[in-house]
């Protein structure tokens, strides 16, 4: 029976997420670089650990949502981290978005010290978080999966087994770069309807009826027509996630002209000072060029 859960990042994902498996009743323990975003989560019921490694050290899982490739790697396996202390058998799972690479390697790791893995990155975002209906896309052997099936569903509307681990990635990796393409060539495309002087939202009404009418069209869109920056996914995460695209097109052979220009309109809006605000923010260095 999984009682106890660990769950390590509680940024605007994983803060979500913890509420979530508060809210299905498991025995859940949280850590956070920033204190008091645990202690959000401690007073909602949570155990606030001191570390990774504290956190980790009796959960039947570990749940770690985190920045990037480099900030899973010091969670898991640097000073402190969470795979030494994990029990035999327990089962790591990283819903991070992350590289094939480091998954495949992270993986290895915990393998060698007796526990199970899944990769579990997600689709969705702030607001599936804060209501359980992430979808879950896995990477890894089937009784891993099934080992964490239960706090997957406290936190998701649906499980997909993509196959073993590194598959969740690729896959996730591409959703986003599809995403990234999209949210970059709106802001284009914004930009330019207002230099012409047109009625944007009209403009606009022609995108969001037609053929380029995706969710996430609709739903950027409308907040880069807003001006509503408050983050359900922050500028300089998708930049990482279309340079982590890139990369694994790369890596096929594929030299992805389309990720690294799209990225660099993110990269851009963090130099300028959008880093803290939701990706619709890239519009606004176009607004102003
Ligand atoms: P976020 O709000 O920025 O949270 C990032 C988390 O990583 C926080 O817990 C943060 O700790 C931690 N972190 C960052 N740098 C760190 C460091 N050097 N050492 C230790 N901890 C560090 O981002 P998020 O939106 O929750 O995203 C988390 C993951 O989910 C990312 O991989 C993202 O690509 C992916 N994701 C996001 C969305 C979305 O729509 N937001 C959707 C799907 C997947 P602090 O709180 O101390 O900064």
């Amino acid at each position: 029976m999984t009682n106890k859960i660990a769950v390590l990042g509680l940024g605007i994902m994983g803060s979500g997420m913890a509420r979530q498996l508060l809210a299905a009743g498991f025995d859940v323990a949280v850590w956070n670089r920033s204190r008091e975003k645990a202690e959000a989560l401690g007073d909602a019921g949570a155990r606030v650990a001191a570390t990774p490694a504290d956190a980790a050290i009796d959960a039947d899982i570990v749940v770690a949502m985190l920045a990037d490739d480099s900030v899973s790697r010091a969670i898991w396996t640097g000073e402190d981290g969470a795979l030494p202390a994990m029990k035999p058998g327990a089962v790591a799972v990283e819903s991070s978005t992350l590289t094939g690479d480091w998954v495949f390697e992270l993986a290895r790791e915990a393998a060698a010290q007796g526990v199970r893995f899944i990769e579990a990155p997600v689709t969705g975002s702030r607001d599936q978080a804060a209501q359980g209906q992430l979808r879950f896309l896995v990477g890894g052997e089937a009784d891993a999966l099934a080992a964490a099936r239960p706090a997957l569903e406290a936190m998701g509307g649906a499980i997909v087994h993509l196959g073993p681990v590194g598959s969740a990635a690729t896959v996730k990796l591409a959703n986003n770069f599809l995403c990234g393409v999209q949210a970059a060539s709106l802001a284009e495309a914004i930009a330019l309807f207002e230099k012409h002087g047109l009625d944007v939202e009209q403009a606009m009404s022609i995108l969001f009826d037609g053929a380029p009418a995706s969710p996430m069209v609709k739903g950027v869109g409308r907040r880069m027509l807003d001006r509503d920056y408050a983050p359900h996914f922050l500028v300089p995460l998708m930049a990482k996630d279309l340079g982590y695209a890139a990369q694994a097109l790369a890596d096929v052979g594929i030299q992805s002209a389309i990720a690294q220009a799209a990225r660099q309109r993110f990269v851009d809006a963090d130099a300028a000072g959008e880093g803290h605000r939701d990706i619709a923010a890239i519009v606004e260095s176009l607004r102003k060029a």
